[in-house]
């Protein structure tokens, strides 16, 4: 098949594209590198620069795609609540040119990678996708935003829509930004270098933790299932972890003896986050396969991050 994916030079991007590449099909990537790295591309993806706000050029790269993954987005819930007029441009702009774009050329079917950051703070759990969603910052309103715009628009042109509600993913070649970085490299980070280990606030909220190679089987599945337009899927492991506990994994599986530190100044987030699977078990045939700590060990041994020496301490006289 041939296939168009946004966002390529990303950490799930990549991944996705480097897989479809290995399975033999055509692969195109669009990435304005404002965090992708085009290295992490296997020489088969045949890569674009440019932002998805670039009419033009989607035309030329949506000639004879049969499926666009949708991935191109910015990811900070803390910078979007400062930038939310950046986040509206990218992640719902963004949809919005490339889903005319695709009205333009004519193309299939696209999969849409949302957020499980749209349901927000919810009682009861596990989160099943008929929840009303509660978006509690602009990244996850623009990604509940961008749902809707794929699936009205993809309605009115006869474009296959569907929608996947990643939750926390992880995994090997996932960015650390130098601030907010996302919680399983950093730790992993700071424990194999015997720093300290930082949880907001009691590290009693819950998070669930999906391993890359999951998510990839689950989009790759979304391009060719059948009778799935219009549906939203979670893609998720099923499995609730607190923050106390993903530190204890990632203590044991790096044998560190960091000190952890709990600070009660800083917002936890939404309490708790665990996805219901049957949407994905049923239309997809999704299976988890990797549980969190074989994850944490998989990331740890394939991801060069972690075995790069610590930068020396400065000498102080
Ligand atoms: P990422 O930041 O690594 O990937 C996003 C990519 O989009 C980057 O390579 C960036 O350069 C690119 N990009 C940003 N603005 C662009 C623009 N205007 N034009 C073209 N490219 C642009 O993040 P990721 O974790 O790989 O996330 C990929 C997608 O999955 C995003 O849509 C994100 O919202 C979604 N998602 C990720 C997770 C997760 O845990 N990683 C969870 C839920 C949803």
């Amino acid at each position: 098949m041939n296939f168009l994916i946004t966002g390529a030079a990303g950490f799930l991007g990549a991944a996705l594209a480097n897989q479809l590449a290995r399975q033999g099909h055509q692969v195109r990537g669009l990435d304005d590198l404002s965090t992708g790295n085009p290295n992490a591309l296997s020489p088969d993806v045949l890569f674009t620069r440019g932002d998805v706000n670039d009419r033009p050029k989607l035309w030329t790269l949506l000639q004879e795609v049969d499926c666009v993954y949708h991935l191109a987005a910015r990811v900070s819930v803390p910078e979007s609540i400062l930038y939310p007029r950046e986040y509206n441009a990218v992640n719902v702009g963004g949809t919005v040119s490339l889903m005319e774009a695709m009205r333009d050329v004519g193309v299939r079917r696209v999969v849409f990678i949302s957020s499980g950051a749209v349901y927000g703070d919810q009682e009861d759990q596990p989160l099943s996708v008929d929840k009303t969603p509660h978006p509690q910052s602009p990244y996850a309103v623009s990604k509940l935003a961008a749902e809707y715009y794929v699936r009205t628009i993809g309605d009115l042109w006869g474009i296959e829509s569907v929608s996947l509600r990643v939750f926390n993913a992880y995994g090997p070649g996932q960015r650390l930004p130098p601030s907010h970085p996302p919680v399983i490299p950093n730790f992993l980070r700071q424990a194999v270098r015997g720093g300290t280990l930082v949880v907001h606030d009691q590290g009693i909220q819950t998070r669930d933790y999906v391993f890359v190679d999951d998510v990839v089987r689950a989009m790759i599945a979304a391009a060719t299932a059948p009778d799935i337009s219009h549906s939203i899927i979670n893609i998720c492991s099923g499995t609730e972890t607190s923050i106390r506990e993903l530190v204890r994994l990632v203590k044991e599986i790096t044998d560190s003896r960091s000190e952890v530190i709990y600070n009660q100044q800083t917002d936890p987030g939404v309490s708790r986050m665990c996805a219901d699977l049957s949407e994905a078990k049923e239309k997809l045939g999704y299976q988890p396969q990797i549980m969190l700590k074989e994850g944490l060990r998989l990331t740890l041994e394939r991801d060069p991050i972690f075995h790069r020496e610590a930068p020396a301490q400065p000498v102080t006289r």
